[in-house]
C-alpha cells in the first residue's frame, strides 16, 4: 500500500523544488505528535525543521487543535469582502499586542509570499498616490523573499531562482549584502555599499526590502545588528519606506519576538508568515504604518487594491490568535535561551572539524557551514535512519526545532550532525 502511494506520488505530484522524472525520494508522514513525526514505516523521527520554521509549539498541540475544532464546528470560510469576523478582529487585536505602536494597520493574506507582493503593492500604491511613479526597489544581495515573481525578483540576482526568470523580471537595486556577522566589532564600510546605492539612486528607488539579522536561504547568515540600523536611519533620511521581512525569523526564533528587536528599529511595512498560525494552516500578514496605509488610502480610488479569495480565512486566524496568545504567556523565551544555550555547548566545539567553515547560532538556530555540498538523497536517508528529521541545503545544515524540544531531542539533533560530518559518503566532494 505505501509503496503504491510512494509510486502513484512520485509520478504525479509535485514537491518543492524538484522534478517529475527523477525526484528525490519522499517519506510518507503517517502522523504527528510533540516534536515526532511517525513515518509510514512506524519509524519515528524528531523533526528539527518545525517544518520550516512554522511549528513552533511542536505538533498536534491540544490547545490548537480545539480553537480549530470549535472554530470548524461554526464556520470554516466566508468571503472577506463586505464581511467580517471574530477570528480576524481578536487576531488582529492579538497581533497588535506584540506590535510597536507605529504598525497599525493590517491586511491578512495566503501565505509568505503573497505578503511580500501586497507589501510591494503598498510601496508602489503610497508612491502613485503621491504623485509619483518610483518603481524600484533596493535590497540587499543574498536575499530570499519567496517564489511569486515580485518576491523573486528581490531574491539574490545569481544565487537564487532569480536567475531562471532574469530577462522578465524588473531590475532592481542589489546592493553588497552586510559581510559583519552578528558578533563582529562594526565597522562603516559594511553599509558603503548600501549607501552608496541609496544615495545615487534616491530618485528611483520606491522603497527598501530585506530580511532582519538572518538572510536564511542566502546561506543562513547573521548578520550585524548595526547594519540594520543604518538601513534604518537612511530610509528614515531619504523617505524611503523600509519592509522587513519577518517571515521566517518572526515569533521568537532569533531570541526576540521579531528579530528586527535586536535593532531596536522598527519597520514601515512587517510582513509575517511561517508561524504564524503555529505551524496548523497557511496564514500571513502585511502590516503597516497609519501614515502609508492613509496615504494608499487617500484620493481617487481610495482604496488598496488587492483582495484575496481566502482572505482572513476564520480558520486560520482562529488558531493563529490562539498561537499568539500562547507565545505571550512568555514561555518561549525560557525555551529559546535553553536552545541557543544548548547548541552552544553542544555544536561549538566542533567548529575544529576540517568538514566545517563555520558554526552559527542565534535563538532556536543552529547553522553548520560545510565545505561540500550534502547528498541530499543520501543525507536525508542517513538522518531517518539517526530517527531525526533534518533537511540541509547546498553545504548548510541546520536545526530549527520546535520551542518544546527537551533534552533527549536536542541530544539526538546534535549527535546526529556530529556523526553526518565524519561521514563522506554523504558529502559531495
Ligand atoms: C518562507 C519565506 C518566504 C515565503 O513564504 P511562503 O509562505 O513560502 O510563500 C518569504 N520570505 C522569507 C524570509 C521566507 O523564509
Amino acid at each position: 500500500m505505501t509503496q503504491n502511494n510512494l509510486l502513484f506520488n512520485n509520478k504525479h505530484i509535485w514537491h518543492p523544488y524538484d522534478s517529475i522524472i527523477s525526484p528525490l525520494p519522499c517519506y510518507e508522514i503517517q502522523s504527528t505528535c510533540g516534536v515526532y513525526f511517525t513515518l509510514q514505516s512506524g519509524i519515528k523521527v524528531i523533526d528539527g525543521m518545525s517544518s520550516w520554521w512554522s511549528a513552533i509549539h511542536g505538533y498536534n498541540n491540544p490547545k490548537l487543535i480545539k480553537i480549530l475544532k470549535k472554530q470548524v464546528d461554526n464556520f470554516s470560510h466566508v468571503m472577506f469582502g463586505g464581511i467580517t469576523h471574530k477570528p480576524a478582529i481578536m487576531l488582529c487585536k492579538e497581533l497588535l499586542k506584540i506590535l510597536p505602536k507605529k504598525l497599525q494597520c493590517i491586511f491578512l493574506c495566503d501565505s509568505g509570499s503573497v505578503a511580500i507582493e501586497v507589501a510591494m503593492k503598498m510601496v508602489i500604491q503610497y508612491w502613485n498616490k503621491k504623485k509619483n511613479n518610483k518603481k524600484f526597489f533596493l535590497t540587499i544581495r543574498n536575499g530570499y523573499h519567496g517564489d511569486t515573481f515580485s518576491a523573486v525578483s528581490v531574491c539574490d540576482p545569481t544565487n537564487s531562482m532569480h536567475r531562471l526568470y532574469n530577462t522578465i523580471l524588473p531590475k532592481h537595486f542589489f546592493a553588497k549584502e552586510p559581510k559583519l556577522s552578528f558578533i563582529k566589532k562594526w565597522h562603516n564600510y559594511d553599509i558603503y555599499s548600501f549607501l552608496n546605492f541609496m544615495v545615487c539612486n534616491q530618485e528611483k528607488i520606491a522603497g527598501v526590502i530585506l530580511e532582519p539579522i538572518l538572510q536564511g536561504i542566502g546561506g543562513m547568515k547573521f548578520y550585524n545588528i548595526e547594519y540594520l540600523k543604518q538601513v534604518r536611519l537612511l530610509c528614515k533620511i531619504y523617505k524611503i519606506p523600509l519592509i522587513v521581512d519577518e517571515i521566517a525569523t518572526g515569533f521568537g526564533r532569533t531570541g526576540k519576538m521579531f528579530a528586527y528587536e535586536h535593532a531596536n528599529i522598527v519597520p514601515d511595512i512587517l510582513c509575517l508568515g511561517k508561524a504564524l498560525t503555529g505551524g496548523m494552516m497557511t496564514l500571513a500578514a502585511t502590516i503597516t504604518t497609519k501614515k502609508i496605509a492613509y496615504t494608499i488610502s487617500k484620493n481617487y480610488p481610495y482604496k488598496f487594491m488587492h483582495g484575496p479569495t481566502f482572505m482572513g480565512n476564520p480558520l486560520a486566524c482562529a488558531v493563529a490568535r490562539k498561537n499568539i496568545s500562547l507565545l505571550r504567556k512568555n514561555v518561549w523565551k525560557k525555551q529559546v535561551e535553553y536552545i541557543e544555550k544548548y547548541f552552544k555547548n553542544k555544536l561549538f566545539p566542533l567548529i575544529k572539524h576540517p568538514r566545517i567553515i563555520d558554526i552559527r547560532i542565534l535563538g532556536a538556530i543552529a547553522v553548520v557551514e560545510c565545505y561540500h555540498h550534502v547528498n541530499l538523497k543520501l543525507i536525508q536517508k542517513f538522518f531517518i535512519n539517526y530517527g531525526v528529521w533534518i533537511r540541509p541545503f547546498k553545504n548548510i545544515i541546520y536545526l530549527t526545532p520546535p520551542y518544546i524540544v527537551q533534552n533527549i531531542h536536542l541530544d539526538k539533533l546534535t549527535q546526529s550532525i556530529k556523526s553526518a560530518i565524519q561521514n563522506n559518503s554523504l558529502f559531495i566532494l
